[in-house]
């Protein structure tokens, strides 16, 4: 018999070391046994993002929060309390590596600081678990080709942590524009800032810091404008135009930019304007077609979303964004199906190459080729 290397073994199955492997009958979507029925997911880094995940696994029907990975004793006990966290399945950054043993662990989510990303993706992946990295996937793209290469190699899948392509409001601007509803979209505007130098403002704070975040708001808010419109068009940039907006507080401001305007060019003629801003808020998307036109506003942000047509207003439930998403990515990985391209590293790796030429064009004050 032809032996099966781990990585062909963890690929074939689709879950990692973790779950217990029963092979359910054509068409059963989950896996039988009563203890695996939820993907046990380890949250990694537990500030103030994974406090919003975890609020949103607390009502996930598919996740449960099986492990947490943080460098605090303090802060992980009390997590552990209160999410009932066995001993066992707790790690530090020291540690992390044992995971690989910890058969009640599927998935190491890595909610950690944007420079360390890469690194605890590639540590999750070498460990067998698959794993969801929060936005902006990395520093760089050519970062996130190693960490997708890594995953590839281990047979375990990356997925992103873009809670709106999950979101109704965003699955129907998607639709309207991808499916031409008001014909071709020729101008989208998609926006996202607020306002981070106030009085508490922490200047040493990760996200002041270049070499911790990559850049400012683009690397942080940019990936949602940058997003929008790709999917509403259904097309991928192929140059782009940057100018760096004042810097109103030199001090704040330091090294990562206070705001960045940009424009996207699609092959199909379309333009798409944005700004994502540490010093005025705006959260905003407007598309306007060939035949009529559609917003929403608020629009990136944690909602609750609201949005008109030129045909009449738009009406969704408002839904937690963090169990929508989990609970949509485990489905797929229970299932031991693949997850679809748009949620995957590779989709990571797409937006990095345009934030990266977007900085170019700013520094540049020249029109940059998207290869
Ligand atoms: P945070 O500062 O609140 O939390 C970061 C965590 O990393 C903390 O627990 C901290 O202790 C830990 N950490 C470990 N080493 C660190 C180091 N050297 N410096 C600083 N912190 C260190 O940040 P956050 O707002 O939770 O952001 C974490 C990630 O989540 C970022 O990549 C961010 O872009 C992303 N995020 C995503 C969303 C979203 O809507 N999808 C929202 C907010 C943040």
């Amino acid at each position: 018999m032809k032996s099966v290397s781990r990585r062909e073994f963890l690929g074939k199955i689709g879950i990692g070391t973790a779950t217990a492997i029963t092979f359910p009958a054509l068409g059963a979507r989950f896996q039988t046994v009563e203890n695996t029925q939820k993907l046990n997911v380890a949250l990694c880094g537990l500030g103030r993002y994974a406090d919003f995940m975890a609020y949103g696994l607390e009502s996930s029907k598919y996740c449960r929060i099986a492990g947490l990975i943080s460098g605090t004793a303090t802060k992980v006990a009390e997590w552990a309390k209160k999410y009932d966290v066995p001993k066992e399945n707790i790690y530090n950054y020291q540690n992390f590596d044992q995971i690989i043993h910890n058969k009640n662990i599927d998935l190491v989510y890595v909610l950690l600081p944007n420079a360390m990303h890469k690194e605890y993706v590639i540590r999750a992946a070498k460990a067998g678990k698959h794993v969801i990295v929060e936005k902006p996937m990395a520093l760089n793209a050519k970062d996130c080709e190693e960490m997708i290469a890594v995953c590839q190699e281990m047979g375990v899948q990356l997925a992103m942590g873009y809670r709106l392509h999950f979101e109704p409001y965003h699955l129907e601007i998607k639709r309207l524009g991808q499916e031409k509803i008001f014909g071709q979209v020729r101008l989208l505007e998609a926006s996202l800032g607020y306002k981070t130098d106030g009085l508490n403002a922490d200047p040493n704070e990760w996200r002041m810091k270049k070499t911790m975040s990559g850049g400012g708001p683009l690397m942080n808010l940019g990936v949602y404008c940058i997003q929008s419109c790709r999917y509403v068009l259904g097309e991928e940039p192929i140059s782009v135009t940057a100018q760096f907006g004042p810097n109103t507080n030199l001090q704040y401001f330091a090294e990562v930019e206070a705001s960045i305007t940009w424009q996207l060019h699609f092959p199909s003629g379309a333009v798409a304007t944005s700004t994502s801003s540490y010093n005025a808020g705006i959260d905003r998307f407007y598309a306007s077609a060939d035949e009529g036109n559609f917003e929403l506003s608020p629009a990136l942000s944690y909602g609750p979303f609201k949005g008109r047509t030129s045909k009449g207003v738009l009406s969704f439930a408002d839904i937690n964004q963090q169990t929508q998403q989990m609970d949509e990515i485990a489905k797929v990985l229970l299932a031991r199906q693949t997850l679809p391209a748009h949620i995957t590293g590779e989709e990571g790796w797409k937006d990095m190459k345009i934030i990266d030429a977007i900085y170019k064009s700013a520094k540049t004050s020249k029109r940059v080729i998207i290869k």
